[in-house]
């Protein structure tokens, strides 16, 4: 299983639901997506990200030491519907696994709660803020087909289209951010 990078078209398409019959097989998927996430010390993937358009998120927020090794505990987030925005919005740079090599700042709500199934199928309910909730804005958004240049004006877009052509032609891996500094990425 490896990382699709921008601009492939599965990083474009809508994902659809899981139902309970699919369940075992997609709790399969999602533990493999969460060793692909941990193998490039991401802090989320969406299942575009490996080439399958169905709602699966897989998140791990939590803050760790660069020498030291990650505690694993992820969660699971299946068919989530965003049921609730708060009223503040916050800009700060965002890293994509799918587009090594560069950040891009995105305005987004600082609070949202979440309407999801877990690897069980039971309903779950989520709230995040802060970088959780961005880090969550930001799978949701990829399992809309919406990447992190989908967010910006015409101008700003080929401005950083450009920029990641040529940290992809630098050699650009997932997981990096820029060539000297490492961020998390999503
Ligand atoms: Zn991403």
């Amino acid at each position: 299983m490896k990382i699709i990078l921008s601009p492939d078209q599965v990083l474009r398409k809508k994902c659809e639901p899981i139902t309970l019959e699919e369940l075992p097989q997609m709790a399969k998927l999602a533990k493999k997506m969460a060793k692909v996430m941990y193998k490039y010390d991401g802090c989320g993937l969406a299942a575009p990200q490996v080439g399958v358009s169905k709602q699966i998120i897989v998140l791990d927020t939590s803050v760790h030491d660069e020498d030291e090794e990650r505690e694993q505990n992820p969660i699971f987030i299946l068919n989530p519907r965003i049921s609730k925005f708060g009223e503040q919005t916050e800009c700060a740079d965002e890293g994509c696994l799918s587009i090594p090599g560069i950040t891009i700042e995105i305005e987004r709500p600082t609070y949202i709660e979440i309407d999801a199934m877990d690897l069980e199928g039971a309903d779950i309910k989520i709230t995040a803020e802060g970088f959780d909730a961005r880090a969550l804005q930001h799978e949701i958004d990829h399992l809309e087909g919406v990447t992190m240049f989908e967010h910006l004006d015409a101008i700003t877009r080929s401005i950083k289209l450009k920029e990641f052509e040529q940290a992809k032609a630098a050699g650009a891996q997932p997981g990096e951010t820029s060539l000297e500094q490492q961020e998390k990425s999503a």
